[in-house]
């Protein structure tokens, strides 16, 4: 199957600006940013969509979320960030492999529920 283009930034075939890596996970700047702060938190395993995550994947989303949380800390916004996850194109997704955004910087209140 055709690689995403996360897949292929994940292998290093195509460039993007890196701010976090472990062995689960990447973490990467937005080329399109929506808010001064827009990042990628990408799991290595390929999942297409949150819904699409199984049981034994519970450890793996909680790690993408206590990085997304590390790394909003790393860039001194650990009290103000969303996090957003489009799962379906109905819904907005145009890259199908599970991706978390991580915005900061920008308020969202009138388009988020709260
Ligand atoms: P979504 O619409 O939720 O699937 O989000 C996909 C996101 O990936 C969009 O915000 C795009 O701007 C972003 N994106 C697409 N291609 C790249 C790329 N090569 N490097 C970084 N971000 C990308």
């Amino acid at each position: 199957m055709e690689k995403t283009i996360f897949e292929k930034i994940i292998d290093r075939e195509l460039p993007s600006k890196i701010i976090f890596e472990d062995d689960k996970c990447i973490v990467i700047e937005d080329i399109a940013p929506k808010a001064p702060i827009h990042l990628l938190v990408i799991p290595k395993k390929k999942i297409t969509k949150l819904s699409e995550v199984q049981k034994n994947d519970k450890d793996l989303i909680g790690h993408l979320l206590m990085v997304a949380k590390e790394v909003a800390k790393e860039m001194n916004t650990e009290d103000a960030f969303n996090i957003v996850i489009n799962n379906g194109e109905e819904a907005g997704q145009t890259v199908f492999h599970l991706h978390i955004h991580l915005l900061a910087g920008k308020n969202f209140s009138n388009f988020l529920p709260g």
